[in-house]
């Protein structure tokens, strides 16, 4: 099996493809978990459920956050670094509407009031009047994830640009890189914002959107944030090493800003203002990472058809944002797909060539 793409999704699929027997992995990347050019190594790792108004959507992003406490515990010398995390990022009636939605669909979350928040967040100025709490969300850090995932996966890894795949007769029969051919049946196309391009090689359209996000890292404080806090205009968590790491308001595009540096400083003085410490709040380093964004928001994982609805055999795609809340599952369910044909109704709405109102459509 060929997996195109090292980040967290093709890390998930080579895990579940190894677990489930495929001896021979082979992953194609142009870069590598810990590059900046992926969108893994610049995420936020925030592992949560909320999809509001659109249900399925919500079923499988819950359905991973039961399964990445499982998965963490099949893999070795890896955990989240936090778990539970608050939210207030919209009016107080519309939280309220959103964790009342997300509560009917059996997810964890609760209100939580300003006496209890004074409790969790005791180093936090300005404590809202509520926030919203996902008991079981978690932060992980998604470049160790990864790598992790892979080793777990015995994966011969090769650092190559993969130029074409190859098909004839609507059969993959393989891939061409800047060096060499490499021929096999199975093609999984996890290459995030790359996909569009590698597909046309074999001439499917598909389109992607994307959006810059910027972060930024401290230099190791005391615990100031036992939880990812989503406000208004901020959001930031406090890692395992200490480091706050801060961005603008939640899935902001910073494409437009024309001062990065000083955008990132910024955030850091904001959040000095926001949080109880006297020490000085230092940048170590920032971020701007790229998000892979499927148009119409949802995950596009399966099979594929030709221009004339012809099913192409030996090639399975996987693209999504929030990919390191939805890799496991993607990767788990994608791989199952691969290996029996049969395909897991929670992901029966993210048919890589369906948008999401074509798909309510046909299962009506
Ligand atoms: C700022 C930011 C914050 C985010 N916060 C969160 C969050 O809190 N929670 C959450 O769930 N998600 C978050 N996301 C989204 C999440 O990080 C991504 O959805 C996820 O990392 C996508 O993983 P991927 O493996 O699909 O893509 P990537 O990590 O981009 O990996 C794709 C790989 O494919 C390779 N590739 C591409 N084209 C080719 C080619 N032609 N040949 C060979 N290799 C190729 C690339 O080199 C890359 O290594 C965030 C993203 C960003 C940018």
């Amino acid at each position: 099996m060929i997996i195109i793409g090292a980040g967290i999704v093709g890390a998930s699929f080579a895990y579940h493809a190894y677990k489930n027997g495929v001896d021979k992995i082979t992953v194609l990347s142009s870069h590598l978990p810990g590059d900046m050019n992926q969108a893994t190594s610049n995420t936020w790792g925030w592992v949560n459920g909320y999809a509001s108004n659109d249900k399925s959507y919500a079923n499988f992003r819950l359905a991973n956050l039961n399964y990445w406490p499982k998965l963490i515990n099949y893999i070795s010398n890896f955990n989240y670094t936090s778990k539970g995390a608050f939210i207030w990022d919209q009016g107080e009636k519309e939280l309220q509407k959103t964790i009342k939605q997300h509560q009917s669909w059996g997810q964890s979350v609760k209100i939580s009031t300003k006496s209890e928040l004074k409790k969790y967040l005791p180093n936090l100025n300005n404590i809202p009047t509520m926030a919203g709490f996902g008991v079981d969300d978690l932060a992980i850090d998604g470049v160790r994830a990864t790598k992790e995932l892979f080793k777990a996966s015995g994966s011969k890894i090769l650092k190559t640009n993969v130029k074409e795949i190859i098909c004839d007769s609507n059969n993959v029969s393989g891939v061409k890189t800047d060096d060499e051919i490499i021929n096999d049946n199975e093609v999984i196309l996890t290459a995030g914002l790359g996909a569009p391009k590698l597909l046309s090689t074999i001439n499917i359209p598909f389109e992607m959107h994307s959006s810059l996000g910027l972060l930024v890292y401290t230099k190791p404080l005391p615990q100031l944030l036992k939880y990812p806090i989503t406000g208004f205009d901020f959001h930031a968590r406090q890692d395992d090493k200490g480091r706050l790491i801060i961005g603008g308001k939640f899935d902001d595009d910073s494409s437009q800003e024309e001062n990065i540096k000083g955008a990132a400083k910024k955030l850091i003085q904001d959040m000095a203002t926001r949080l109880n410490y006297n020490g000085n709040m230092i940048l170590d380093h920032f971020t701007l990472g790229k998000r892979p964004l499927p148009v119409d928001g949802r995950p596009k994982i399966g099979r594929l058809v030709n221009k004339k609805g012809e099913k192409l055999n030996g090639i399975y795609l996987a693209v999504m944002h929030s990919g390191i809340t939805n890799a496991p599952l993607a990767g788990k369910f994608g791989i199952d797909e691969v290996l029996s044909g049969k395909r897991n109704n929670l992901i029966r709405n993210f048919s890589p060539q369906k948008t999401d109102t074509q798909e309510e459509f046909l299962n009506v």
